[in-house]
């Protein structure tokens, strides 16, 4: 709900923007979540990318002896 009033008083006004409803709001949740959380901290783009499927798996032991050296 929080985040639906910072969308509706704030995000829509400064963008000119006509707000979505609460409901469609809802349905575009998933979307706007990508958006809103960054993956943790303590992952880069390649155990994120390994976790996602886009890294095959030799270069993801690559990347993990890698990081265990260093
Ligand atoms: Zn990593």
């Amino acid at each position: 709900m929080e985040l639906y009033r910072f969308y509706t008083n704030d995000w829509c006004k400064r963008n000119d923007s006509k707000s979505l409803s609460i409901a469609a709001f809802n349905n575009s949740f998933d979307d706007f979540n990508l958006a809103l959380f960054s993956p943790k901290k303590d992952e880069c783009d390649t155990c994120v990318g390994y976790k996602t499927s886009n890294i095959d798996e030799a270069t993801y032991q690559e990347h993990q002896k890698k990081k265990e050296e260093a």
